[in-house]
């Protein structure tokens, strides 16, 4: 499972999965670690390109010059072993896709018609193919169209070297251009990459290329006989295969060394191999050992032992993910998408996660919901935090913030999963969001601007942890009360809870004494920052007219409305008009906190004596109605700031140094290559899907 940051501005946009794991035991000790989130350096330039919806940036990898030589080796061949699927995901994702990418690459770099408007609008299909790794969009799955004629497209092909395009077997440059004239140019051939309408076949209509030749309800049919319904540890059937129809059978064509993208998979393990003479330690030498065996077999039960020698390998520095994992896809949610991210643990940030879990019961102890409702005991959830040195795939060049994997159920479910929280990623996001103008439209003045550039990435992170490692796992229900008692209200005051918890905590001493936080205003950037989300500028998401329906943005609103109503005796919190616009105005953060804690007692009130008619009270009347004036307004002012709603990113490039005699010396780490080098390059060096 995967989080992704949705929109630029907030990563508490953030969807979290739920955590599973990682279950740290719960103590009493309040050792203060030292305070240790540095901001990174202004000069970094974050913005590498921006083009049509997306804008590409840069990550920094900070710690990686604390890596020994021996973890930088392995770092090196993890991310060779990335680089070298990247065209699979290509032609997973549609079968025309390479052919079209290598065509416009040849077009753009032997072109002679440089400075026309078509090269223009070629160069920015082109970009926006390498940004979906395909040409359906990364993430709505909608075919986008060129807008270079098709005249010029033809003329512009004829001149590129012939062996500078993909011709198969024998084809002739005009037999390309008629293949590939419907792909690019057809509105109607193939419009969606994975499509979800009911009432149609999903397989046939989608442009994925999982299945060939057979129909939906062939496919269901065939995984539906090989499937053991009673088999209490099922592989995950059909992950790793093209289905296709070959002399009027099904047939699965396997991922593997030599079958199906077996030129790519040597490849990855040719790395592999490289990686696992200089693993770490024992247990991850194990974990690519059987990664290995299960590229070069296809054997799904092979990638169920890995993913348990996976899950249970916490301790090494480094980690990674390479294979079929995504299901989202297939229409039929069975086929993996190729994904690769390389990390290594962040230690400073997951020693925060820790400090938090460790104190767990403290927190519970000193929650404001009635006793009745706590836990004796308590244990915090701690989320691994990671540095991401190497997107690929699946995961590039746009990426989740979030992962939670293995995603077989039984296995989660008799081992566990891990969780982990890409922190230089969402670090990103933060710095290159500075400066978009956002806050400045939003925020009421520049004290409140002031704040939020100082402390609002790390307040943010802290929000997010505090929900996820105690939020979630705080309280209990009373003896007899059905889980599901609030039925679909549930999830909004789970969510609410969860929210409400790290809101109430931000904002204690405790955060100090626990050196997470650095002083006594810093916690109102996070106030500041949620006010604003959930009274105004969430609604940036939603459509004229709609509703809110999704879980945390009702929540945010809930607590948000029901706060901004409980302070129009005192105006703790207000909505103010200056020049026509509307901002949020927050005049006493101790009183806002009160209010938080009276909520949280009532939410938890509510959870606990599964009290439905009041979750559907508070849900009906704060988190769903939206003011159509204030939602017009905000949409109005978000336009103008003229944001691009997806954002991609480079790789740093990463140098080897060998000595004479060939042992690897070094591993140098460069910020400075461009989106537009980036890819062309690895077409140049990584292309092995034919
Ligand atoms: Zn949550």
């Amino acid at each position: 499972m995967k989080t992704h940051l949705r929109f630029i501005r907030n990563a508490s946009f953030i969807l979290f999965s739920m955590i599973s794991v990682l279950l740290t035991g719960c103590s009493e000790s309040e050792e203060a670690d030292e305070f240790v989130h540095v901001p990174y350096s202004e000069e970094f330039e974050y913005k590498v390109d921006a083009f049509a919806d997306l804008e590409i940036l840069r990550y920094r990898v900070p710690g990686f010059e604390k890596l020994s030589i021996e973890q930088k080796e392995l770092l090196y061949y993890l991310m060779q072993a990335a680089l070298e699927g990247r065209d699979i995901i290509y032609d997973q994702n549609g079968k025309y896709n390479l052919a079209v990418r290598h065509t416009l690459e040849g077009v753009y770099v032997y072109s002679q018609d440089r400075e026309s408007s078509d090269f223009t609008a070629l160069e920015t299909y082109l970009k926006r193919v390498w940004a979906s790794n395909g040409i359906h969009h990364h993430y709505g799955g909608d075919k986008f169209l060129p807008e270079f004629s098709k005249i010029w497209f033809e003329k512009q092909v004829r001149t590129v070297p012939l062996h500078k395009l993909p011709l198969k077997n024998g084809e002739t440059v005009n037999d390309l251009l008629t293949k590939l004239e419907p792909v690019i140019f057809d509105p109607a051939f193939f419009p969606k990459k994975t499509n979800q309408e009911t009432g149609v076949d999903l397989i046939l209509t989608s442009a994925v290329n999982f299945y060939d030749g057979v129909t939906q309800a062939e496919a269901e049919a065939f995984y539906n006989t090989v499937k053991k319904p009673d088999d209490p540890q099922p592989i995950a059937y059909g992950l790793n295969s093209q289905l296709v129809k070959e002399d009027g059978y099904l047939v699965e064509r396997v991922y593997k060394k030599d079958g199906m993208y077996g030129e790519a998979i040597r490849r990855i393990v040719f790395w592999l191999k490289k990686a696992e003479k200089v693993a770490e330690n024992r247990k991850q030498k194990a974990v690519i050992e059987k990664l290995i065996e299960y590229y070069e077999t296809g054997d799904l039960k092979k990638y169920d032992d890995y993913a348990i020698l996976w899950v249970k390998d916490l301790n090494s520095h480094i980690d990674f993910v390479n294979g079929f994992t995504e299901t989202y896809g297939d229409p039929l949610g069975i086929k993996g998408s190729w994904e690769a991210l390389v990390n290594f643990k962040n230690i400073e940030a997951t020693a925060r996660t820790t400090t938090i879990s460790k104190n767990a019961l403290w927190f519970e102890e000193n929650s404001p919901v009635d006793e009745r409702f706590k836990k004796k005991k308590v244990k915090g959830v701690s989320a691994k935090v990671i540095t991401a040195t190497f997107l690929a795939g699946d995961c590039y060049p746009t990426t989740p913030i979030g992962i939670n994997l293995p995603n077989s159920s039984w296995i989660r479910a008799a081992h566990g999963s891990k969780s982990v929280t890409i922190e230089n990623i969402i670090d990103a996001y933060n710095m290159a969001a500075k400066g978009n103008g956002f806050f400045e439209e939003f925020a009421w003045s520049v004290e409140e601007l002031d704040l939020l550039n100082t402390y609002y990435a790390m307040t943010n992170n802290l929000h997010t942890d505090l929900h996820e490692c105690l939020g979630h796992g705080s309280g209990k229900l009373l003896d007899g009360v059905d889980q599901d008692a609030l039925r679909s209200y549930g999830s909004v005051i789970e969510e609410a809870r969860a929210d409400l918890f790290g809101l109430y905590f931000i904002a204690d001493k405790k955060m100090l004494k626990l050196n997470i936080l650095p002083n006594e205003e810093a916690f109102k950037a996070e106030y500041y920052n949620y006010f604003m989300n959930g009274l105004m500028t969430q609604l940036m998401r939603i459509e004229p007219g709609k509703t809110i329906e999704e879980a945390h943005m009702r929540n945010r609103q809930l607590i948000t409305r029901w706060v901004l109503e409980k302070s129009s005796k005192d105006n703790a919190v207000e909505l103010k008009q200056h020049n026509g616009k509307t901002f949020v105005v927050i005049n006493d953060y101790k009183q806002v906190r009160q209010y938080i804690g009276e909520l949280l007692a009532e939410v938890q009130r509510i959870k606990s004596t599964g009290d439905y008619p009041a979750a559907q009270e508070l849900v009906e009347k704060y988190a769903v109605q939206i003011d159509p004036v204030l939602h017009a307004e905000v949409l109005e002012r978000y336009k103008k700031l003229n944001i691009a709603p997806y954002k991609g990113f480079v790789n740093p490039v990463y140098y080897p140094l060998y000595d004479e005699a060939g042992n690897f010396e070094d591993l140098y780490i460069d910020y400075e290559e461009d989106y537009v080098a980036q890819q062309l390059r690895y077409s140049r060096e990584y292309s092995n899907v034919e």
